[in-house]
């Protein structure tokens, strides 16, 4: 599998989806967040999609994770140029690895793909995720370094590693994503929500933005935004992962409020 995602990779097949980050007290969709795809089928049209879960661990694992990262932001970035540039609040959301936050060659390919496209960089968020392997006073270097260049740095899978309150308070970062499976507590009977409930309250806490991972269910949002009234959702119930334009299908085809 390794040498069959290495040569898909190589081959420029990586693809990119997006799914809504949509804003809960007024149901608005201030962002996306870029997820990879990947076919390491041998023809063209039908093939083997594999899962990042799969892949990423890979790529990572045999050195060759920044060049699925470039061409996720090389797509991206060109994909949701006009959106990015518009007067209408809108930003994208891209999942680095730690290779990557540590690499001063993904960092200076940004640097050039934003200038190209005219793209602010505040509008680029940048996702670490918590599990993260770097060690933690360079996390916090590496962090500071990006959003000294202007980007948005956001953690990641909130909740399922181990960052304590004096750690999250030194990272530069603007957002915390709380992970699925503490969203999946809410609405469910007899589930126990105190882990949310204390992640968001640190969020509050430390001034940052929140975006709930997996919603699923209508009955989920009031729960969150009695939290946080400023909470962004992102999850099934709003709109999966698609490509540029299902993604455009689908904002045509929304409901008013
Ligand atoms: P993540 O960054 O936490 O992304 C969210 C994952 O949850 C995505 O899975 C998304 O499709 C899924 N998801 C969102 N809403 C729901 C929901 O309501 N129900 C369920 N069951 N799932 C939901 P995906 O696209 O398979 O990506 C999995 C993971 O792979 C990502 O988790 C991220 O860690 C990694 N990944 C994806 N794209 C990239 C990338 O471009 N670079 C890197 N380094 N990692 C990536
Ligand atoms: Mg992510
Ligand atoms: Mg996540």
């Amino acid at each position: 599998l390794p040498q069959r995602v290495r040569r898909a990779v190589l081959r420029g097949r990586v693809r990119v989806v997006y799914q809504p980050l949509v804003r809960l007290r007024d149901n608005y969709m201030l962002g996306v967040e870029a997820l990879v795809r990947l076919n390491i089928g041998r023809g063209k049209g039908r093939g083997r999609e594999v899962s990042p879960d799969i892949f990423i661990p890979i790529a990572e694992q045999h050195g060759f994770i920044t060049l699925v990262t470039k061409q996720v932001i090389h797509g991206a970035l060109a994909e949701m140029r006009d959106r990015l540039t518009s007067d209408a609040p809108f930003y994208i959301s891209i999942n680095l690895s730690a290779e990557d936050l540590t690499d001063p060659e993904v960092r200076a390919f940004l640097d050039r793909e934003t200038v190209r496209h005219d793209i602010d960089r505040a509008r680029v968020s940048l996702e670490l995720t918590e599990r993260s392997t770097v060690e933690e006073t360079e996390l916090v270097r590496c962090v500071r370094h990006f959003r000294d260049g202007g980007y948005s740095m956001c953690l990641d899978d909130f909740g399922t590693g181990y960052s304590g309150f004096a750690y999250l308070s030194k990272l530069p970062i603007f957002c915390i994503k709380i992970d699925k499976m503490f969203t999946d507590t809410i609405g469910l009977d007899g589930a126990d929500t105190t882990l949310f409930d204390n992640m968001m309250d640190i969020a509050r806490k430390l001034g940052f933005k929140v975006v709930v991972e997996g919603v699923t269910k209508a009955e989920q949002v009031p729960y969150i935004l009695a939290a946080n009234p400023e909470a962004i959702g992102q999850g099934y119930l709003f709109g999966k992962p698609m490509t540029a334009r299902e993604l455009a299908d689908w904002e045509a085809g929304r409901a008013p409020l």
